[in-house]
């Protein structure tokens, strides 16, 4: 199952999800409600889903 560790600063959130789909969801809702990235922008897509481990 994939996980993601935060790339945030100081930020110690973790999830993990069945699929990359629901992952993206979840992380878009973290980004959103924790660090104020609604949408993330792409330079950041780029770091989060390098984040991503599979
Ligand atoms: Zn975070």
């Amino acid at each position: 199952m994939p996980s993601f560790v935060c790339i945030g600063k100081d930020c110690k959130f973790e999830t993990s999800a069945p699929t990359e789909d629901e992952m993206m969801t979840k992380i878009a809702e973290h980004a959103k409600t924790a660090h104020k990235m609604d949408p993330i922008p792409p330079d950041m897509m780029v770091k989060v889903k390098a984040a991503i481990k599979k």
